[in-house]
């Protein structure tokens, strides 16, 4: 069986719809190993057709091509990959090395493809420089090397997954005579170790250093000829080696990662820039939550500060708040239907609840309700039953009232009446279920909602006994009805609990819980919108990567033409550019958050002067969700690019000047 056989192959370029060219015709014949052969020809007769036919970089054509038995016009696109990686060395005219790679590593790129383990990777590739006498220039870049070193080192590129067949494209073509022979020299030495080479020539002394020459013209063959070379094929046979079947594996992500990060330092500037452009879009996004996040855990902690936590409040009806009308809540809660006894029953009934105490709630935007003391007085907003939510804690003077007729003020009531109305009498002018009821009261102490409620600090209200309003109206022969209810629990759990039992049963809850969700459900909504703006850079910036990357796929079609003719899938260089992507993603991912912590810390600076209160919390789901975001999003804008530069034919980017 002989290493190479070419039988019948014929093979046409389509150049548009109508005409076709056919470049090779019935091409037959075959080679050994160890042999080094010339393929001579004018140009534009086929040589480089059957160069890239033979190395599996092109399997549209007719006929079988069959290396070692095996006809490559069936492979599979993955078997051709591996056939190229494994079985092929390409050498080219101009040598393709990747620019912006040391010598060492244009030459084991070919192994970390294969995923070979590093130290071996340089040992192999230091002895294959070594071999074309190259040793001391290892670190130098391909442009500090003259044309003759170049082409070694391509050569060194082809050898070193030790392939069965090496092609040379017009190896010499760009190099003066003196390099060439050198050049030749190692040519020949490879053919002596038992390797098929192939190489094309225009130069008939080329052509005299090998073992054949084949001479094309037009697509056709038309000289085959055997010439004994000087040294040539002496040790050949015995060196000629057993060829074992390889199973090379993959490119790793992480290579494919390494070897992203290495091109991606050639445009360091440019990435830097896109990665800025996406980390904008991830800052504004990530500050955005922590801004709505702050700014909801404010109210919540405002709306808990009013509540003692083991008193349940019940309202008759689940008050349906229409957003559209904010007055509608005010309503809801100046009138509420009282509680039937039956109500109070079934309530007190409830699993935990150890007490039922009665009360009202009135709040008004009419100046129906006020108080006075002495000559001064105020118009009252919130007129409430002293209940057991309100605790000592509760408490910014004086005390919780004892007597029937004692009461609190608020903060804003005790300022406008003076200070010294505590311990007081002073007297409340109110209209109760449409009754006008009068009376006098002790100032027992002043309410405080605590630091996170400036508001319930700032409308007026006070704090009385229901007892005491009920028997001011009993005095006019009217009854009053509770309009709240609240359910002492022994515990927390107990409380929560009951909080669900009083849903269940159609009851609503406390007034500040109901008018507090409302709130946190506006809140989420805009912080959603708020995030979704922001989103939108984010979509820009992903453009950006999309675009950026695309113009990195054009600028580098050629070195992803080598790449695959020297083993690579498009799998691999898929890899290659979505790692990139990964890159850009992680790294403005992490720019994006430290930005987001900074501004964090200046806008709470500030936000604690002026409202006493941190209003970004920036937590850690929301670092992981900008980072997740912002690596998701890159690497789907990468797919595009990097979808096109897999896609590209291998001869064709190897052809692009
Ligand atoms: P050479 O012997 O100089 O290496 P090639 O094998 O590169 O010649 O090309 C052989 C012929 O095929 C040329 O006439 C060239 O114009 C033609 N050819 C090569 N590639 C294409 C292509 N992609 N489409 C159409 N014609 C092509
Ligand atoms: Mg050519």
């Amino acid at each position: 069986m002989r290493l190479l056989e070419l039988r019948n192959i014929n093979k046409s370029y389509k150049i548009n719809d109508s005409q076709s060219f056919q470049v090779l015709k019935n091409i037959n014949v075959s080679f050994d190993k160890g042999e080094l052969v010339s393929i001579i020809g004018e140009s534009g007769s086929g040589k480089s057709t059957i160069m890239n036919l033979i190395g599996g970089l092109d399997s549209q054509f007719d006929g079988e091509l069959l290396v070692d038995g095996q006809n490559i016009g069936t492979f599979s696109e993955k078997e051709l990959d591996c056939y190229r990686k494994d079985q092929i060395g390409f050498v080219f005219q101009n040598c393709n090395l990747i620019p912006h790679l040391s010598i060492l590593d244009n030459v084991t790129i070919a192994l970390t493809l294969s995923n070979v383990d590093k130290n071996e990777r340089i040992e192999k590739a230091t002895k294959a420089l070594e071999q074309v006498g190259l040793a001391k220039h290892i670190h130098k870049k391909p442009n500090q090397l003259s044309g003759g070193q170049r082409q070694r080192v391509a050569i060194a590129r082809a050898l070193i997954n030790d392939p069965e067949i090496i092609l040379a494209d017009e190896p010499t073509g760009a190099l003066d005579s003196e390099t060439t022979e050198q050049v030749l020299d190692i040519i020949q030495s490879i053919a002596q170790k038992g390797k098929l080479v192939i190489m094309v020539t225009h130069s008939e002394k080329v052509a005299a250093h090998s073992s054949r020459v084949i001479q094309i013209l037009d697509g056709e063959i038309i000289k085959d000829t055997t010439q004994s070379v000087s040294d040539c094929s002496s040790t050949l046979e015995n060196n000629i080696k057993q060829s074992t079947p390889k199973v090379s594996e993959n490119l790793s992500f992480f290579s494919a990662t390494k070897l992203a990060a290495h091109n991606m330092k050639q445009k360091l500037k440019r990435n830097i820039l896109v990665a800025l452009g996406v980390s904008i879009g991830i800052m504004s996004v990530v500050t955005m939550l922590a801004l709505g996040n702050g700014i909801k855990s404010y109210f919540s902690n405002m709306i808990d500060s009013f509540m003692n936590p083991l008193v349940v409040e019940v309202s008759m009806e689940q008050a349906t708040i229409d957003p559209n009308d904010p007055m509608s809540a005010m309503t809801a809660i100046g009138m509420k239907e009282p509680f039937k006894e039956e109500n109070l029953k079934e309530l007190s009934e409830i699993k935990g609840v150890k007490e039922v105490e009665k009360g009202f709630q009135y709040i008004t935007m009419t100046p129906s309700n006020s108080i006075s003391y002495g000559d001064t007085s105020c118009y009252l907003m919130g007129l409430t039953s002293m209940s057991s939510v309100l605790t000592e804690a509760n408490l910014a003077e004086g005390k919780l009232p004892s007597a029937e007729n004692e009461i609190l003020l608020n903060q804003s009531v005790y300022d406008e009446l003076g200070h010294d109305v505590l311990g007081q009498v002073v007297e409340v002018d109110a209209l109760i279920d449409n009754q006008p009821i009068k009376g006098e009261f002790v100032v027992s102490g002043v309410y405080t909602a605590g630091d996170h409620n400036a508001l319930a600090d700032t409308n007026h209200s006070i704090y009385v006994n229901y007892s005491a309003i009920e028997s001011l109206l009993a005095e006019q022969g009217h009854t009053l009805e509770p309009t709240m209810v609240y359910l002492v629990a022994d515990d927390e759990n107990t409380a929560s609990q009951i909080k669900t039992t009083i849903t269940d049963l159609g009851y609503g809850g406390s007034t500040q819980e109901m008018m507090g969700d409302q709130m946190l459900t506006m809140l989420n909504i805009l912080t959603i919108v708020l995030a979704g703006i922001a989103g939108i850079s984010l979509l820009v910036s992903s453009i950006m990567i999309l675009v950026v990357l695309y113009i990195s796929v054009v600028e580098r079609t050629k070195e992803i033409g080598l790449l695959r003719a020297i083993g690579a899938r498009s799998k691999d260089i898929k890899r290659i550019f979505v790692s990139e992507a990964f890159l850009i993603g992680i790294t403005s991912g992490t720019i994006g958050l430290v930005t987001a912590y900074v501004v964090s810390i200046v806008v709470n600076y500030f936000s604690m002067q002026i409202f006493e209160m941190n209003v970004m919390n920036l937590t850690i789901p929301y670092c992981v969700v900008g980072v997740l975001l912002s690596t998701i999003v890159s690497m789907i804008a990468g797919l595009f690019p990097a979808q096109k530069a897999a896609k590209l034919d291998p001869v064709d980017s190897l052809r692009t000047e």
